[in-house]
């Protein structure tokens, strides 16, 4: 265990991590200081609270280092190319993110934990592998961006045997000595390049992921990127190289076999080269992509011991979070799904690839992504297109390159109420047997607080529709 009394800690950023690391810390006696660019009356109510309970903090200034700082506790959203941390290198000083302070703050005999990154699928990764671990007795929990934070999970009360861990390409960055019992990293494209520099680099902080594994990497044979990573990382001896495919998995690799979830890699009974998990209908939903998620976390699980029994049992309980390729109603045949949290073109493209034929809503803020590719491969599944939001020429003129043939209607509209005549247009479009999808393949606050907020937009429109006849 570390020695923090006197040890003089800057940690960067205010917030959700930086709050409870800034309140840790000085309970164990380190000298705090926090420091936030930004100075607004939110930030100065938190500023009041740590002040009173003895913590410095400096609104307004994130850039100086303070005088004598030993250690930086960065929250994960600050980019590496900050002047802190210039400043930081110069003076030798080490910088962790808020993954990094919960993995050095573990006590002895803590949980090992499972690891899971990747663009898309997370978090449902995470859950089912937690899901999983549940049913086979263990106690454990989702931790990372969802239910217990890192932190919580680490220096609470509760004993845990295992963790499922979710790690951003963020955190990953600044955990320079995480070492997982077995990780996976799920697929990769590009996103928030912006941050990291480069796709390299963006790979790179991925594959910090499996340094120093204890048993598995759990890599997608389908995305090679994933395998380079595997193959330049540094593991503990005996540490497995394990796949996963929607295909016939070969040796050392989970796929599928006429519809059956099928591991060889971990195969308990030496008669046999093969062991059945489960059947791809106890997926929720059982879209191509999800499947593939599922493989990732059965990979983890059996890496992690767990019997083929549990895995079935704990993909049946599973159920995927709210707005995540959710079916929200059927309407005089048509079929209503809400994937709003497909807030890029990567996660658009696995649900545009579950259903046919799709009246696909779409449009956001396209966050400089482009949309020719995504078009290229959905065109064949689309019935029509609605569009909205402020980047929607964008789609338009990928969807007038790619599929002239396929009707779109062009909503000029950015306000909230925008999704109610969208729904109302791809109603119009739809007809019996098809599904509407709302994959926005962009984010959404040029038109809502978030993607939550633009999935209830669809669902009560669609709601309102069935009830009504009108959205
Ligand atoms: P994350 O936590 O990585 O953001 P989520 O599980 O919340 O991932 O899913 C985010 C979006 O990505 C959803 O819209 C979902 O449909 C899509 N998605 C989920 N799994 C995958 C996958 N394996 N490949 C591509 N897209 C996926």
């Amino acid at each position: 265990q570390l020695d923090w009394n006197g040890k003089k800690v800057t940690v960067a950023g205010l917030g959700v991590s930086g709050i409870p690391a800034a309140r840790v810390l000085h309970a164990r006696g380190a000298l705090v200081t926090v420091v936030n660019d930004g100075e607004d009356e939110r930030s100065r109510a938190q500023a009041a609270e740590l002040e009173a309970e003895g913590i410095t903090v400096r609104l307004g200034d994130g850039a100086t280092l303070p005088t004598g700082t030993e250690l930086i506790v960065t929250t994960p959203g600050w980019q590496p190319d900050k002047p802190l941390f210039a400043a930081a290198a110069e003076a030798g000083v080490e910088v962790w993110g808020d993954v990094e302070l919960a993995w050095r703050l573990r006590g002895p005999g803590a949980a090992p934990w499972l690891a899971v990154t990747g663009t898309n699928g997370k978090t449902t990764t995470v859950r089912m592998l937690a899901s999983i671990l549940e049913a086979a007795g263990l106690r454990t929990a989702a931790v990372g961006n969802i239910g217990v934070s890192l932190l919580d999970a680490v220096l609470g009360e509760q004993e845990y045997d295992v963790l499922a861990v979710e790690l951003s390409s963020y955190q990953l960055h600044w955990a320079p000595s995480v070492r997982a019992h077995s990780a996976a990293v799920l697929n990769l494209a590009p996103d928030h390049l912006d941050w990291h520099g480069s796709m390299e680099a963006y790979a790179a902080d991925k594959g910090r992921i499996y340094e120093g594994n204890q048993v598995a990497c759990v890599y997608n044979v389908a995305d090679k990127v994933t395998e380079d990573l595997v193959r330049e990382a540094d593991v503990e001896e005996g540490c497995r190289a394990i796949g996963f495919t929607l295909g016939t998995p070969g040796p050392s690799q989970l796929g599928v076999v006429e519809g059956i979830l099928v591991d060889r890699a971990f195969v308990e009974n030496r008669q046999k080269n093969a062991q059945e998990l489960a059947e791809v209908s106890d997926v929720q939903p059982p879209a191509p992509h999800n499947i593939a998620n599922a493989l990732a976390a059965a990979a983890l699980a059996r890496a992690f011991g767990v019997e083929a029994k549990a895995v079935r049992d704990g993909l049946k309980a599973f159920r995927p979070d709210p707005h995540r390729i959710e079916l929200v109603e059927e309407v005089e045949g048509v079929t209503y799904v809400d994937d709003s949290k497909a807030t890029n073109t990567h996660a658009a493209e696995a649900s545009l690839a579950a259903y046919d034929p799709i009246v696909w809503i779409a449009g956001g803020l396209a966050k400089g992504a482009t949309f020719d590719e995504l078009v290229q491969r959905s065109a064949k599944r689309l019935r029509g297109a609605v569009l909205i939001g402020a980047d929607r020429a964008l789609i338009r003129e990928a969807l007038a390159r790619h599929a002239p043939e396929v009707p779109v209607v062009d909503l000029d509209r950015t306000d909230t109420g925008a999704m109610s005549e969208a729904v109302r247009e791809a109603a119009r479009l739809a007809r019996p047997g098809d599904t509407v999808l709302l994959a926005p393949a962009c984010a959404s606050m040029d038109m809502f607080t978030n993607y939550n907020k633009r999935g209830e937009a669809f669902a009560d429109a669609v709601r309102a529709l069935a009830a009504t006849g009108d959205a």
